[in-house]
């Protein structure tokens, strides 16, 4: 499954939208210390921005940065007209109390949809700010028809960012969802019952070919570092035995971006009031 190619056509309709909108839409980026991984994505993201016609609106903090301090450039821009998207990369720095300053975002500007509110919202099966990577699976999913109603989905990982809430929305898909995470017992067993397959765990070639199903569709999430090399959670092998599989890189990477970007579009929809958000 391609997802540098279907990425790029998102990006291309999303920059279609932001002409149609007839308002400013601009992303803020918040970066707090100098974590050189981090530095790349948020500027993967600003440049992503500006190709799609968002403004990109770029807040470098210094690592010895306080609490109070990130929640009042926060605040500032929750009040920010020309701002229609707060992202604060992750992780911040141990002074800093992440959940606040993710609650602290006006959750209507919530792009990473990691707001309790937008996090509730995905819960309970209402309109929502989703999470960039899972919502990305579940355009791939869709693009390459993979049949969701019935089928056995297993997600690996639990995680808040992606476990959870891809979890979430193939179940809202109508498949019958298993979530896999570090305590799991017969592991290899669970997963070789799975229609669907999202590995999400952080440990480079976890998922191999005899745990897989003949024909299921294996989505890889895992961006690991192996000799200089970037290589997902699932090993090469499974190529040779899964149904559909997202290289890595080329997968689920390019359209966690353009995710980003949609979800920026539709925060700008819902603080014009184009789009009903739940509660407002
Ligand atoms: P986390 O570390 O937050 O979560 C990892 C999950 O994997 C946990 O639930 C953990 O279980 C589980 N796990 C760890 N070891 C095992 C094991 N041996 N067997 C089964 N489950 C295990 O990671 P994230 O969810 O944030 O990210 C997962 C991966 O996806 C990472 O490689 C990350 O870099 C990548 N990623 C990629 C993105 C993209 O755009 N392509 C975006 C976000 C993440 P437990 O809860 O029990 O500890």
């Amino acid at each position: 499954m391609d997802g540098k190619a279907l990425g790029e056509r998102i990006r291309a309709e999303v920059a279609r939208e932001v002409t149609e909108l007839g308002r400013p839409v601009g992303l803020a980026t918040v970066l707090v210390g100098e974590d050189p991984a981090s530095a790349i994505y948020v500027l993967k993201k600003q440049e992503a921005c500006r190709e799609a016609g968002i403004a990109a609106f770029h807040h470098e903090l210094s690592e010895d940065t306080s609490e109070e301090d990130l929640l009042a450039l926060v605040r500032k821009l929750n009040e920010d007209e020309r701002v229609t998207g707060i992202l604060a990369q992750l992780p911040l720095p141990p002074q800093i109390d992440e959940d606040k300053v993710i609650a602290s975002i006006d959750p209507l500007k919530d792009v990473d949809g990691f707001h309790p509110v937008n996090a509730g919202h995905l819960l309970l099966g209402k309109p929502t700010l989703p999470p960039a990577t899972p919502s990305g699976i579940m355009e791939l999913l869709l693009e390459y028809e993979v049949p969701l109603l019935g089928a056995h989905a297993v997600v690996v990982g639990r995680s808040n960012i992606v476990g959870k809430p891809i979890a979430l929305l193939l179940l809202a898909e109508h498949a019958t969802v298993t979530i896999c995470h570090s305590r799991t017992r017969y592991l290899p067993a669970v997963v070789r019952e799975a229609d669907v397959v999202v590995a999400a765990v952080g440990r480079a070639g976890m998922v191999t070919a005899d745990m897989v199903k003949p024909g299921a569709t294996v989505v890889d999430v895992g961006i690991n570092r192996v000799d200089g090399k970037v290589v997902g959670d699932v090993a090469e092998n499974v190529r040779a035995v899964a149904g559909l599989l997202t290289p890595v890189p080329g997968g689920v990477g390019p359209m966690t971006i353009a995710m980003l970007l949609r979800n920026t579009v539709r925060a700008a929809r819902y603080q014009m009031r184009a789009l009903a958000f739940p509660g407002r």
